[in-house]
């Protein structure tokens, strides 16, 4: 199982991957175009439960949880929290080492995908959810 973080009103787009059955007419997963097409929303991403529930307490979402959704009105205070832990790697790190093992790439990698989302969600006038 895993948790995704996205922008619902973010635009999406579209990958498309050829499929394995070569246009075959039956095919449930292309029908056969020969071609699968996965949707996804600017700046989505996902994580393992545990790295997404690490995540929102690490960002101090209110209360962690399997599934929400912040409104556009607390984006703003967010993307403070976000550049504020950027510009401090002694938090980062510390972060890293309560949630994620040492493994700080890991911990600065998420804080940049959260970062980027926010800033989508905030252009689209978006709120920002999980699940
Ligand atoms: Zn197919």
């Amino acid at each position: 199982m895993s948790i995704t973080f996205w922008a619902p009103k973010a635009p999406s787009s579209e990958s498309k991957f050829p499929c394995l059955c070569e246009g075959d007419p039956q095919c449930s997963f292309c029908k056969g175009t020969g071609e699968e097409i996965f949707s996804s929303s600017l700046g989505e991403f996902n994580v393992a439960n545990g790295s997404g529930f690490a995540i929102q307490r690490w960002l101090g979402f209110p209360e962690p949880d399997w599934g929400g959704t912040l409104p556009l009105a607390k984006l703003e205070i967010l993307e403070q929290g976000l550049l504020s832990l950027q510009e401090d790697p002694r938090r980062l790190a510390f972060g890293a080492d309560l949630h994620f093992g040492s493994n700080q790439d890991r911990a600065n990698g998420y804080l940049t995908k959260m970062l980027a989302l926010v800033r989508v969600a905030r252009k689209a006038s978006s709120p920002l959810s999980w699940g």
